[in-house]
Parts: structure tokens; sequence; C-alpha cells
């Protein structure tokens, strides 16, 4: 079976000709995908025409199976994939807008030590369709259409390494930003990777100005290599060149995340030294307290601690923020909910 929602317009129009259509049908059929309708509520188009979709496409990707609303708001959403494989997405309400997390990978092969996601390791890749379902789910979910979306910003922060997916991750995101869709522009869209060096070039060309983002957690090529084991390939000075080059080429400045470990990567060494890679960089740093994961013997920085650090860095002119941890009651960290639910400790 094949996925309408990895299909572009042009591809829509092949498929609907191979079945003796007129092309406009095509554009048709791509609103509904993207107002996530299943094909037996496409009315306008004919019984006989939504008979043979149906026969030959999967119309819901992502269902979802589990929905967990925290105190402060922010919403977990566990999906089903069509081969029975779960993964999960976040829902984070601000002000300005909505933005969802979510996932690129069934799993994850880059083994971070602090991470729930990659426990099991990589299963599979997810499709284009899949993680732009994530979004058409929710959207249809909360209510929203094309025309009145209900998710404005998309973080790729959920389960998996997008620059891993690095084909099916592009094609998703020209798939969100097409103007007869969803139409989510790669402006507000965050990508977030371990440092994947060359994908990060690939990146920079693709003409998709996305908020790039890569996770540091250390200032040190030899600490880091201990907590993340892509470090080895990849050293922290050959990422920065990496995102300077993306800047070049982009214009956008870039991100860090830095999750806070206690005694890992939060001493006033550590700031010195971000401090020294950083400065002058058109770039913010997100700091955040570790969400500790109950299989990693790793524990958060403490709130006091993890405002002096953010304090070191700020008092010298680096542009960065602690976040506040959202959803942390429901288990809001990569990878965490999906992690409950194949321990058989969360019902659907
Ligand atoms: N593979 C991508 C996206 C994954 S998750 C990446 O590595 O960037 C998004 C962010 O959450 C990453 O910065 C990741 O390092 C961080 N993260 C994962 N597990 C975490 C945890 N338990 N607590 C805090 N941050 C975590």
């Amino acid at each position: 079976m094949k996925i309408i929602s990895d299909y572009n317009l042009s591809e829509l129009k092949d498929i609907v000709s191979g079945m003796g259509e007129k092309p406009f049908r095509a554009s048709q059929i791509f609103s509904n995908v993207h107002q996530y309708k299943r094909f037996e509520e496409m009315t306008e188009l004919s019984v006989a025409l939504r008979e043979k979709l149906a026969a030959g496409y999967i119309d819901e990707p992502c269902k979802i199976i589990r929905e967990l609303v925290s105190r402060d708001g922010t919403r977990k959403y566990l999906f089903s994939l069509f081969d029975g494989n779960v993964i999960e997405g976040v829902l984070m309400q601000y002000k300005y807008g909505n933005t969802l997390c979510v996932s690129t990978q069934v799993g994850c092969r880059m083994g971070c030590k602090f991470c729930a996601s990659t426990l099991d390791g990589l299963i599979r890749n997810m499709s284009a369709g899949e993680m732009l379902s994530e979004i058409l789910a929710v959207n249809r979910a909360l209510g929203g259409s094309v025309k009145d979306r209900k998710i404005t910003n998309v973080v790729l922060m959920g389960s998996g390494e997008p620059l891993d997916n690095y084909d099916n991750v592009i094609k998703f995101l020209r798939l969100l930003a097409s103007p007869d869709g969803i139409n989510i522009s790669p402006r507000n869209v965050s990508l977030s990777t371990c440092g994947l060096v060359p994908k990060m070039y690939d990146l920079a060309n693709e003409g998709l100005p996305v908020n790039l983002t890569v996770s540091l957690h250390s200032p040190f090529d030899e600490a880091r290599m201990k907590i993340m084991p892509v470090a080895k390939t990849y050293k922290i000075s050959e990422i920065l060149a990496a995102c300077d080059n993306y800047f070049k080429i982009t214009g956008r400045r870039y991100y860090f995340e830095y999750s806070l470990i206690a005694g890992e990567n939060d001493s006033d060494e550590c700031a010195d030294a971000l401090y020294r890679l950083l400065k002058g960089k058109p770039c913010h740093l997100n700091l955040i307290r570790l969400n500790a994961v109950k299989e990693r013997d790793l524990d958060a920085t403490s709130d006091v601690k993890a405002n002096a650090f953010l304090k070191k860095l700020t008092d010298k002119g680096i542009s960065a923020t602690l976040r506040r941890r959202m959803g942390t009651d429901i288990d809001g960290a990569c990878g965490q909910l999906r992690r409950r639910y194949i321990d058989g400790k969360l019902s659907v």
C-alpha cells in the first residue's frame, strides 16, 4: 500500500491521469489530503474515483491513538503508523501560535546517552507523508483546516535524527510548504540535528530556509563523545564551520540546544568554553534542563545552577535563554511516551 500524503501535486496529477481522470482532480485530492480527510469524505470526487484511491492508497497513515494533556497545556500525542509502529508528537501552545514537535524516524540510531528515543536503536525511517500526517492529524483534531491552521510552527525534535533520513525530510519540508496544502513555511520550521556535518552543508543548498538547530550539549569534543557517540565522527569545529556556511548561504542565524546534565556539562569551565566557542557568532543558545529518563543514569542540573549558567553567558553578551520545561508530567521529552507505551505501562 502506498501513502497518499507522500505525493506532491505534480505526482498526484500523474496518478489521477493514470486512473483516466482529469488533472484538476489532483488539486482537489491534494487539498483534501492536507485537510486529512478520509477518501470517503472527499465528496467532490466521484464514488468510483474514491474507491480506486482507497484500493491503492492509505489515507490515514498516522492515527492519533492517545492524547495526554499536561497541567501547562502541552499536549502529547501517540500516533500509530500503518505497520503498527508507534511514534509521538508534542503540541506546545504559545501566545504567538501552536508549535508541533514531530518525529522523523521510528527510533533512532544516534545513541545519545540521555535520550529515550534511541534505546532500541533505529526501527525504520518515516516517509515524507507520514511526517506530514502527524501535523495534518493534529491540525484536524484541533478543528483546523488548510485555510485556518491550528499549527503555525513545526519543530523536528521528536524521535529520530532528521538528517539521517535526509531525502524524506526534504520532501516533507517541501510538502509542508505547498501553497495548495497546509502551507507552513520553512521559516516556521526548526530542524534539530545532532550534527551530521555533510548533511548540514547539503541542507544549506536546498533553498529551504529552516531554522537550523544543533544539539551541542558540550563545548568539549572529548566530553561530547561520552554523551553523543556522533561526536566521534564530527568535531565541534567542523559543526561550527557548517553552521557558518549555513548562515552565509541562507542568511539565517542558527541555534544550539544544550541540555544541562548535573555534573556532566554544567560547570563554570563549560560555560566559559561555551562562551569562547559562540562569541560573535550569529546564533542563539537554547538551554534546557535535562528531562531525566528512567533508563538513563543522568540527572538534571538544578534550577538555580541552570540559571547561573545562563547568566554567565548572557552577562557576556551571548544570546541565550533557559527554556521552560514543558509537559514533564506527561513524559514530555523525546521518546519517553512511546517508551512507556512499549513497556506496556500506557494503555490506549
Ligand atoms: N536528533 C535530533 C532531534 C532530536 S531531539 C537532535 O539530536 O537534535 C531534540 C532535542 O532534545 C535534542 O537537542 C536532544 O539532544 C534533546 N533531548 C533528547 N532527550 C532529552 C532529554 N531527556 N532531556 C533533555 N533534552 C533531550
